[in-house]
């Protein structure tokens, strides 16, 4: 009788290890299993089989049953989980959790069924007094087969007299739901440009697993990415194609529904519970052949992987801010080793630590430095928002920006108007002068804390008084300027009361299709001006935008991040890359406090490389990421007596760390965290900042075996935000 090796569904570091149970000969690796767990029954998954155990016969128990029919977990999801469980040093549980959606485990969502009917071919003797029954026979003849609940509501009883003579047999069968409902798409091929060409076979040709696709904005890289897909389809393999969430526009969705049908399984939030679930089985089954999703899509259940595409690599959402703290990369890095497979990252903007990666020859650097055709880049024009104010024109909107707005209505064309609100309330900037509070020791904006009334440093801990006028110029207006998209909105209408207007921010797009149905109006040129957030930055194609208005460039340069340059000048590179997508040329006004702000100038000049350069020596001479890890222990409970306790205890044994190993510590300290509650947890931390990657499996083996019931310890690396 063979043995398996189950880990327990139960996520806790006591029970994190392999268990021997005996079982039967149905039970294959990768398997949910029910088993005795204790007093009770727990599930399980079946790690490995085997044909002996050190377990003594009489201790060991048997499983109970099985509800898989073919295992749920790939050979490579167990080995990946493994992997993943030890780098991140969480209970195997929570890794293999990863590679089954919630609709698998909880069984809340059952397969479904339809019945089908046909002829059997008997001679069903009909009477022509049973009108019904000849019509139903007929329609099957000229059918073929039809749904029973269609048949039953169009010919009455009549199917089911005929079910009962055996002219018709009924036959039940497993369906899958369609998401793509109602998408249609047209099949537009398009011969790749020599560069895009040479971009596809430098991919396939390099020696080097992972490549960096540095292309414009409008520079066909997803064309590049569709071709690699397709070759791999063809010689039998899979595809993995990541992408933010919010770049799943309608365009998108038809294009690869025309390109690759129902080979394609999408995952998206956009789903409902039903749908995901069948897209994920079909993509176990192998009938879907490419996963096409966000962040989580990266453990799709696809096998013998061909190719992975990240697109859009800088972006956020690719690191997962729950336990475990993956990184989309981390994980396809290991997927492209197991399978052998290219990785593609892409990007207008790539992120500072790939792009340094790249240039030190550690990623293949494939560049597309020409819009598609030739067409030109928008052109950038900075405005100086301090001379508006001086002028006394205290609204959102440039006498510039008015100006071409204008201009853009009346020749039919769309605009874009772009809002930068992340983060940006809680600092502080003089409305005169652009000034902006700077810790003095880390070079990033300080944060404004009410509570305390005092200006934070995010990265140290340092506290300063708010000063009562603004050092530079003396200017008494200092404050928060946020213009919210509604007050914009108001702003518009009154000064084109014609134009039709769509809001796209966090309050309009929740709901199941939130942004899809404003993007698909947008893009149907239903409306002349969208106005929003960092959504309407992302990879949109809409051909009629020919001016895009960022209002207020500077507000995610002041966020307190050592990022922070970085990100805003991905953000105005990526909602500059949405004006004059078509035939025609398309402008960017980029409203600014801060007019002479190198980032801001080097986005305006599509200059990466010299942006690239500066950001890399701010990083060098600051001691930031990549010449630096930043760690975060957090330690958080609705106790704060026992919340201190466990800090404390955590900080004693990480202090022995630091004490053995100074010499890779640039920073170590405990504290509050700068959000000191968050929903009634309180919130402590160790902040440390490293030179050696050395120390850091230490520092998450401390934690690992911090177990408390209602304290929660975690690590961050290099965390989003530092609130
Ligand atoms: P990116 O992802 O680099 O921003 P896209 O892939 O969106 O660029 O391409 C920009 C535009 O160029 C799209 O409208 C796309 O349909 C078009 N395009 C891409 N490749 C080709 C090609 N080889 N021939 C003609 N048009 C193309
Ligand atoms: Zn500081």
């Amino acid at each position: 009788m063979p043995f398996c090796e189950v880990i327990v569904d139960i996520a806790h570091s006591d029970v994190d290890k392999i268990f021997d149970y005996a079982c039967g000969e149905e039970i294959a690796a990768g398997m949910r299993v029910v088993v005795p767990f204790g007093n009770g029954v727990t599930t399980g998954f079946v790690m490995r089989i085997k044909g002996e155990s050190d377990v003594p016969p009489q201790k060991i128990r048997r499983i109970l049953r099985t509800d898989d029919g073919e295992p749920a977990l790939t050979a490579e999801s167990l080995s990946l989980a493994s992997a993943l469980a030890e780098r991140y040093r969480v209970p195997m549980a929570l890794a293999l959790r990863l590679f089954l959606p919630a609709e698998m485990r909880t069984g809340k969502v059952a397969e479904r069924h339809r019945t089908f009917c046909r002829l059997t071919g008997e001679d069903p003797r009909l009477s022509p007094r049973a009108p019904q029954q000849l019509a139903l026979v007929a329609f099957l003849e000229e059918n073929g087969e039809a749904d029973s609940a269609f048949l039953r509501e169009k010919f009455g009883g009549a199917l089911d007299a005929l079910l009962k003579k055996g002219a018709v047999v009924a036959e039940k069968r497993r369906i899958f739901r369609d998401p793509y409902r109602g998408v249609e798409g047209e099949r537009t091929e398009k011969t790749l440009t020599p560069a895009q060409r040479t971009a596809v076979e430098t991919v396939v040709s390099t020696e080097k697993q992972v490549c960096l696709l540095h292309g414009v904005t409008g520079s066909g890289k997803t064309e590049v990415y569709l071709t690699l897909i397709a070759d791999v389809l063809a010689e039998g393999k899979t595809a993995l194609f990541l992408v933010p969430e919010i770049s799943l526009t309608p365009q998108m969705l038809s294009q690869l529904r025309a390109r690759f049908g129902s080979k394609a399984a999408i995952l998206h939030s956009g789903l409902s519970a039903g749908e995901r679930f069948d897209e994920w089985m079909r993509l176990r089954e192998g009938t879907a052949r490419i996963a096409i999703g966000a962040r989580s899509a990266i453990f799709a259940p696809v096998e013998n992987v061909g190719i992975i595409v990240i697109d859009e690599e800088h972006d956020g959402s690719y690191s997962s801010e729950s336990s475990p703290r993956y990184t989309t990369f981390d994980v396809a890095s290991l997927r492209a080793a197991y399978n052998g497979c290219k990785l593609v990252l892409g990007s207008a903007t790539p992120s500072v630590e790939t792009y340094q990666r790249a240039k030190k020859g550690e990623f293949e650097l494939i560049r597309l430095p020409e819009r598609i055709n030739a067409r030109p880049m928008p052109e950038v024009s900075i405005v100086d928002m301090r001379r508006e104010v001086r002028r006394g024109n205290p609204s959102a909107f440039s006498a510039s920006l008015r100006d071409k707005l204008a201009q853009c209505l009346s020749k039919g064309n769309q605009a874009i108007l772009f809002l930068n609100r992340r983060g940006y309330s809680q600092t502080v900037i003089c409305r005169d002068c652009g000034y902006v509070a700077k810790c003095e020791h880390c070079d990033v904006a300080l944060t404004y804390h009410s509570e305390e009334d005092c200006l934070k440093c995010h990265y140290c801990g340092a506290r300063y008084r708010l000063p009562p006028a603004c050092p530079e110029c003396g200017g008494k207006h200092l404050g928060y300027v946020g213009t919210g998209t509604q007050r914009v909105v108001t702003e518009l209408k009154k000064l084109y009361p014609e134009a039709r207007i769509l809001r796209m921010d966090v309050d309009t797009t929740s709901g199941k299709e939130g942004h899809f149905k404003i993007l698909k109006q947008f893009s149907a040129h239903e409306a002349d001006i969208l106005v929003g957030t960092q959504m309407v930055a992302k990879g949109h194609d809409f051909p009629s935008v020919t001016l895009v208005g960022i209002l207020d460039a500077d507000m995610s340069l002041h966020f307190a991040d050592y990022r922070s340059g970085e990100r805003t000048f991905q953000l105005v590179t990526q909602v500059a890359g949405r004006s004059g997508r078509a035939q025609e040329p398309g402008e960017v006004v980029l409203q600014t406090y801060d007019p002479d702000n190198a980032i801001l100038r080097f986005a305006a000049d599509y200059d990466y490389e010299g942006f690239y350069a500066h950001e890399i020596a701010m990083r060098a001479a600051m001691l930031f990421p990549p010449y630096a890890t930043i760690v975060r222990v957090m330690v958080t409970g609705e106790d704060e007596k026992e919340t201190l306790e466990v800090l404390r205890s955590v900080y004693e044994k990480l202090q022995k760390i630091y004490l053995a190993h100074t010499e890779q510590f640039l920073f170590f300290n405990r504290m509050h965290s700068p959000i000191k509650r968050i929903q009634n947890k309180f919130r402590y931390q160790v902040l440390m900042r490293l030179t050696g990657g050395g120390v850091l499996k230490e520092v998450y083996a401390v934690c690992a075996e911090e177990k408390h019931k209602s304290v929660l310890v975690y690590v961050e690396e290099n965390p989003a935000n530092l609130s």
